[in-house]
């Protein structure tokens, strides 16, 4: 027999009727407690905690990290740019070079967000000798010029997920 006894409250609101148990302390938590997660209901203590955990990256190693991912993919551009068709063989060992360059400099430290800006600083690393062509010539290169475009293109997407799958795929 359900009676006014069985239900429980909140534990951060006495008042506030709970709905949802945390899945991993199993405390009683509000809808407004509550955070949605992939593996479920959980409450914001858990999910701080989870989030410190995945979350190890310093100040430093966003600068090392963006440091190291322009330079580098600057560089593999221009060199892996000239030879053309070989790009699509060449661009993923630029990226594993590159992904083992930060790895080593941030340590074991990680971080989703770090990882994702990473991968924005080899995109515009890759695509900054393009670019400041672009800005020189005053984008009036014309439609002749597509594999002068395509190369840098394609070694930019490559290098980019390489190096983002590395750092953000392994050990997760
Ligand atoms: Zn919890
Ligand atoms: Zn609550």
């Amino acid at each position: 027999m359900t009676t006014q006894l069985d239900v429980t409250y909140c534990e951060n609101h006495p008042n506030v009727e709970s709905t949802l148990r945390c899945n991993r302390c199993d405390k009683a938590i509000c809808a407004k407690c509550a955070v949605l997660t992939e593996t479920g209901y959980r409450c914001k203590e858990c999910v701080r905690n989870q989030q410190k955990t995945f979350d190890t990256a310093t100040p430093i190693d966003y600068v090392l990290a963006i440091g190291i991912a322009v330079i580098l993919a600057l560089i593999g551009s221009l060199i892996v740019t000239r030879i053309g068709f070989f790009t699509i063989f060449l661009a993923p060992v630029a990226g594993i070079i590159i992904a083992e360059a930060i790895r080593r400099a941030i340590q074991r430290r990680r971080s989703q967000r770090l990882f994702q800006a990473t991968a924005v600083a080899v995109a515009i690393g890759g695509l900054l000798p393009l670019l400041s062509v672009l800005v020189l010539t005053g984008v009036s290169v014309g439609i002749g010029s597509i594999f002068f475009f395509i190369w840098p293109v394609v070694y930019t997407v490559l290098v980019t997920s390489t190096v983002y799958y590395r750092l953000a795929g392994i050990s997760l």
